[in-house]
Order: C-alpha cells, then structure tokens, then sequence
C-alpha cells in the first residue's frame, strides 16, 4: 500500500505519461517526421566536444580508485574551487570552495537545501507559472507551497502580491531565472526591488527569509541578454544551478548549490546541506562527472542553435496570429490559448500532431507550453500545422 503523500504524484504522473503515450502512438501511426513533439524540456543539442575529451583523458590520465571513489560529502575540493572562481570571473563575485557543495542536478540541489532549512509547516513562496516539481520537493520536507499569481504582461514576478504572501511562517522564496514555461529573464530592477522586500519582511518579522534562485538555464540568454547574479541583490541569496542544459548533460546529474558567506549562519547551513545530501541518499555528486565539469568549466553548448529554433518558432506562430512573449532565455515558448480552456487548444493540436503542455501544469490556466529543444526541421516542419490550427482556432 503506498503512502498518502504518493497518491496525488502517483495520480499526476499518470497525466505525464498519457501525453508521452500519445506522442509514441502517433509516431507509431504517421511517422516520426509528421508528429511535432514540443512537450519535453531534454536538450537535443550533443554536449561540447570538450566533454568526451575530458571523459578520455580522465580515464586515461588519473587515478581510478580516485575517480570513482567516495570523496568529501560536498564534492572534491578541487572541482568546487574551479567553479568558485569561474564564477569570481564571470560575476566578479567572492566565492571560494567552501560555498560551493556539488549535487546531483539542480533537482537535487533544491531537495538538499530545502532539507536543510525546512521545518514542518514553513511556508515557500514561489510565482506562478512555476516548475510543477516544487510543490512536491517541499512536500517532501513537510514544508507549504505558496503560489503568487502570475503578471500575464510581462511574466516578471508579481511583487505587490509576494508582499502580501509572505508571513512569519515563510522560510524561503524560490525564483527561476530564465524561466521555465516561459523563458523571461529577471531584470535587475525586479531583483533590487524584491531584495527590498524580502529585507523589510526579516525585518518586521525578525525572522530570515531565504531566497533560492534555480539556475538550470542560466547559460541559455538570447541578444546578449544579462542575467543578473542574484546573491549581489540580496545577503540570504542560495543559488541552485545544474549542467543539464549548459553542457546538455541531464541524464549525467551533475550540479552545485552556492551558499555564501554572507547568508545567515553559513557555516552551518553549508555543513548541514553536505549532511542532507548523504542522508537523503544521494552521498555525493556523481564523481567522473565533478571532474569534467572542472575540465569544461568554460565550455558550452551551442546555444545558436536554440536561438534559431527560438526564432523561427516564434516568428512562425505570431505570423499566423498566436500571442506570445518573446523569450530570453531558457528553451520554452509560453503561447496564449485562443480559448480560455487550454486543454481545449492542446486537443485541437493533437489532431495537428502538434504536443504540448498546457499551462494549468504550471499553475497558469488559459496557456501552453512548448520547448523548442527539437531539431529546426521540426520546427520547419511543423508550421503548416500551425497554420490549420491557427484557421479552427481565429
Ligand atoms: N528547475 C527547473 C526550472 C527545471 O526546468 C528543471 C528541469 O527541467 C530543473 C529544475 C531540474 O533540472 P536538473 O536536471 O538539473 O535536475
């Protein structure tokens, strides 16, 4: 018999796995060039050739018992202080090894620390539409999501409800920047201010409120986009970042938490974070791939191709007359449904061979989502469907 707090994630999958079934049905039916499949967010761009190199040479050159052995809970020293100070470079930021603790993507890396700061009964805030999987890491620790309605403008945080959110109870508010659906990046004005707050609510309330960014996209910035290093904001910033998308690397698990100096009680939340990740069961990152990430720190993907697919997607869908923001970063298309039932539109795709997520999956009704990490012909491809889609739809 299976757990109550299983039940509703038992339940919800099922809906993951029909959209998945039915993409495989209908592959199966019209071929895999006729069905345009925009619902998984997996990078198809091959990671940088630096990646297979550093396997080869890794194995070849050092020493096995040490590549694949145990190591220190938050990683091997080395790899955390090659990170350390690609980011000291990049930002022009502070860090040393002791803020850096390696996890298994950022999935992990949110588990960790929400494990490492949650009490039964805190409260996380987080805005709308947001990445579904939330909700369940905090419920893994007992904790409770709170939900800020989405600013369908602009898809920047919705500040003057976070306001009203937060209580004494709240532990910590997550932000995703660039943003998974809809792949806004945000401004440094929106930090400054929310940094604002979240100082004027610690302290009314005495209490301390952290805020963990998740970074899985930071790499991925159209226009020469800037993403802003958000601990430069606020003191009791974590950030969360993962290189399945910067290296496309998402089945390796491979990432890291940057807890500050700065943050409240550091030491002991960077310590009780390296126990959380061995007792939650991961141990530690896996270890091949610490040191590759120490041999590819300035590596990436080819972040062109997304920008083009990101082009022809959105230039294709606004000609036919659907509305969307158009992203700066990340690899997601957030595209307004013509009716206010999303699922309605999703239906209608389907007959198009056209797959999508609807919004309600992100806490944002009357949406879709689409991840262009597809080949361009796909996208090619896929806009005539677009277009007779479009006529049922205006
Ligand atoms: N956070 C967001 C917003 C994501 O979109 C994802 C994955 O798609 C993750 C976290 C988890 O990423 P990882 O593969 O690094 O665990």
């Amino acid at each position: 018999m299976i757990s109550e707090k299983m039940k509703p994630l038992v339940a919800n999958n099922s809906a993951i796995r029909a959209m998945f079934e039915e993409g495989a049905k209908q592959k199966a039916i019209y071929g895999e060039d006729q069905v345009f499949d925009f619902s998984l967010g997996n990078p198809n761009v091959p990671a940088p050739k630096e990646v297979k190199q550093a396997i080869i040479d890794i194995l070849n050159e050092e020493d096995p018992v040490v590549v694949h052995g145990y190591m220190n809970n938050a990683g091997f020293p080395e790899v955390r202080k090659a990170i350390a100070d690609s980011l000291n470079r990049r930002f022009d930021t502070h860090f040393h090894e002791g803020n850096i603790l390696m996890t298994v993507g950022a999935a992990s890396g949110l588990n960790v620390i929400l494990k490492t700061l949650l009490n039964p009964g805190d409260e996380v805030i987080t805005f709308a539409p947001y990445f579904v999987e939330y909700g369940a890491y905090v419920g893994n620790y007992d904790g409770k999501l709170v939900v800020v309605s989405p600013d369908t403008a602009t898809f920047q945080p919705n500040l003057a409800e976070l306001e009203e959110k937060i209580t004494p109870k709240t532990k910590a508010v997550i932000i995703n920047t660039p943003h998974n659906p809809t792949g806004v990046i945000y401004s440094e004005e929106t930090l400054k201010k929310l940094a604002a707050i979240l100082e004027k609510k610690q302290k009314e309330y005495g209490s301390v409120i952290f805020l963990i960014s998740d970074e899985p996209y930071r790499e991925l910035a159209y226009d020469g986009a800037v993403v802003p290093y958000v601990t430069k904001y606020y003191a009791n910033t974590i950030v969360g970042y993962s290189f399945s998308k910067s290296l496309s690397l998402p089945g390796e698990r491979i990432g890291y938490l940057v807890i500050p100096d700065e943050l409240d009680d550091a030491e002991n939340v960077f310590q009780a974070a390296s126990i959380a990740t061995r007792v939650s069961g991961s141990v530690n990152a896996p270890s091949l791939m610490q040191l590759v990430i120490a041999r590819c720190i300035d590596a990436s993907v080819d972040v062109e191709y997304y920008d083009r697919n990101r082009n022809a997607l959105y230039n294709g869908l606004t000609e036919c007359g659907f509305v969307c923001t158009k992203p700066q970063g990340a690899f997601y298309l957030f595209v307004k449904s013509p009716f206010p039932d999303e699922a309605k539109f999703c239906e209608l795709a389907k007959k198009h061979h056209i797959l999508m997520v609807p919004g309600s999956s992100f806490a944002c009704p009357g949406y879709v989502r689409l991840a262009y990490c597809v080949s361009y012909e796909t996208i090619e491809r896929s806009l005539p469907a677009f277009r007779e889609l479009a006529k049922e739809c205006f």
